[in-house]
């Protein structure tokens, strides 16, 4: 790279940090962002910048959200009683894609991974037994991911709030085992919601 100026060196590297993206596709998106006009590029650095500045998590659920409460939390037509507890937001995306669930959202944004040095007190857990506290909640699904991860913080979690006499559940395995649950399908994460069973 030591052929390029010192800007277009600079964008490559910013580029390649990005998950997924190596050093060739680096080189090739720095190229396309040259080619466009003024407008376009600001449009992109704008889009960047405003995505950034603006979004934070929802402060009930830890969805990501542009306003104080997500748009899930502050709907008053869903059911608040049943919790469906996820990893991230896009876990949040895809199981709105189906359509189905009618309750509301606790986002971790992580998964309990002892191997990484991730305990339940780096993920978005302490906010969840608050909500536990102070609402009437009828079910809690656990919708972490099917691999050792998602797993453990399942488990951990039902252990943590099963004393408390809340039925939880955990959705079904029709998802492949090691798998994530954004990449899921439609129907499979229908299914591993109507399979789902109490832990
Ligand atoms: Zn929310």
């Amino acid at each position: 790279m030591k052929y390029y100026a010192k800007p277009l060196n600079k964008l490559i590297a910013e580029l390649s940090k990005l998950p997924g993206i190596g050093g060739k596709t680096a080189q090739r998106l720095a190229f396309h962002i040259l080619s466009l006009t003024d407008e376009e590029a600001k449009a992109l650095a704008d889009a960047i910048t405003e995505a950034k500045s603006s979004m934070h998590y929802c402060s009930i659920c830890g969805n990501l959200t542009d306003s104080d409460i997500c748009s899930v939390c502050s709907d008053s037509a869903r059911d608040h009683s049943v919790i469906c507890v996820v990893e991230s937001p896009r876990d949040v995306s895809a199981m709105e894609r189906v359509r189905e669930f009618k309750g509301v959202y606790h986002v971790l944004n992580g998964a309990i991974s002892p191997m990484d040095g991730i305990g339940p007190e780096d993920i978005n857990l302490r906010s969840l037994i608050v909500r536990l506290q102070e609402s009437d909640i009828k079910e809690v699904i656990l919708a972490t991911n099917p691999n050792i991860e998602g797993e453990a913080t399942a488990m951990y979690i039902a252990r943590l709030i099963k004393p408390a006499g809340i039925k939880v559940t955990r959705i079904a395995h029709g998802l492949p085992v090691g798998g994530d649950l954004e990449y899921a399908d439609e129907v499979t994460l229908s299914k591993a919601m109507e399979g789902r069973r109490v832990l």
